[in-house]
């Protein structure tokens, strides 16, 4: 398959994996009681003069009982605090009303809390489930919020946050397509590191550091849409470069992929090593999209590597010429090498054939309305000019 890189069809790439609201909750097993460990904050005021000044005299740490519910399909355990099911209760009473009224979207929307129901779905249409068994669904705001935003200097609210026992909180979360943004951005920093500790051992040590000089190579260049936020450490940009790869919405997947060929090849090299590991019958459904879009990064990558080889060997001054002479470049191509053959040869091949099918066919026609109608043979003129 050599279809030129420029042709592959971002919308092709699309997620469209949706079960119907009213049988979300049927995969619900539960709940049994149980407890989740939070942080309270007292009435002491700041500022604080570090994190662990914050920690130690502004929060206290309380083992709040919770409601546990289990998944069919997943390991994993979805955790609600019992002092704040009653406002989950009645968003679902809501739904259900809205669902029974013939309402199809049933009360969702940006006001409506995001329900452990609502997990489900998205956590089909994650890689894999095996990172994090825990997600608590929170209705207040992240206790580290007031530490960021003094640290900051500006007022900051996370949606979302991972922990050092590895587990992934949702503050406020609403059933919004910022939901499974942000549980693909908590499992893009699980890619790199199991869990939030600073001391955690990287999973694809030689991903992260090639990661790390490409942002360095890169950023100047081409930034995520949300930059801002991939600009605050190395380890944020990572998450953002994957949660744009993992975007339901293929082009904004095969966007990353193009205007930043390093960063998403190292990333996607690492999510491929990922990929690999998945037993046939644990591929979630849609491991054919994901696939495809490693292959898109591994083909991307190769052509920009291979062209700014050619450029340095032209003696062409590039922005990337003082790290590609340091063997960045060199060093990319072997590991392009390595992945090589893998990705193709697990893609089922009807779905290769459908990413294509209709671009095949607007290449021939586009040729054949450049080239002309093929020539015809020419008869010896033998009448007589009228
Ligand atoms: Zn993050």
């Amino acid at each position: 398959m050599n279809t030129p890189i420029e042709l592959w069809p971002a919308d092709r790439f699309d997620i469209n994996y949706r079960q119907p609201l009213p049988n979300l909750g049927q995969r619900l097993i539960g709940p049994t009681a149980g407890s989740f460990r939070v942080f309270i904050r007292n009435d002491l005021a700041g500022p604080w003069t570090d994190e662990s000044d914050y920690y130690l005299r502004g929060l206290a740490s309380i083992e709040k009982p919770a409601l546990i519910y289990e998944v069919e399909g997943h390991d994993v355990q979805i955790f609600i605090l019992e002092e704040e099911a009653e406002a989950f209760e009645a968003v679902r009473k809501n739904r259900l009303q809205c669902l029974e009224a013939g309402d199809v979207h049933g009360g969702l929307g940006s006001d409506s809390l995001a329900l452990p129901e609502d997990v489900v779905y998205n956590l089909d249409q994650l890689p894999h489930t095996d990172y994090s068994r825990k997600f608590l669904l929170l209705n207040r705001c992240n206790w580290q919020d007031e530490w960021t935003s003094q640290l900051r200097g500006e007022t900051f609210i996370s949606a979302s946050a991972q922990t050092i026992a590895g587990d992934v909180i949702f503050f406020k979360a609403h059933n919004n397509c910022f939901f499974r943004i942000n549980l693909t951005h908590e499992w893009s920093h699980f890619l790199q590191k199991p869990t939030s500790a600073f001391d955690a051992p990287n999973r694809h040590p030689e991903e992260w550091s090639a990661f790390e000089c490409a942002v360095d190579i890169e950023w100047r260049l081409w930034m995520p849409p949300d930059s801002e936020y991939a600009l605050k450490a190395y380890n944020e940009h990572w998450a953002v470069i994957g949660q744009e790869f993992l975007h339901w919405l293929g082009r904004y997947s095969v966007d990353v992929t193009k205007n930043a060929p390093l960063r998403t090849f190292f990333w996607s090299r690492a999510f491929a090593l990922e990929l690999r590991e998945i037993p046939v019958h644990r591929r979630p459904v849609c491991f054919n999209h994901l696939l495809a879009r490693a292959l898109l990064s591994e083909r991307t990558v190769r052509e920009y590597a291979e062209r700014e080889l050619d450029d340095i060997k032209n003696g062409k001054g590039t922005v990337y010429e003082a790290h590609a002479k340091a063997g960045t470049v060199e060093r990319l191509l072997a590991m392009v090498k390595e992945v090589e053959g893998y990705l193709e040869a697990e893609l089922e091949h009807s779905f290769l054939e459908s990413l294509f099918a209709s671009e095949f066919a607007t290449i021939l026609s586009a040729d054949s309305l450049i080239c002309g109608p093929p020539p015809q043979t020419q008869e010896p003129h033998v009448g007589k000019a009228a």
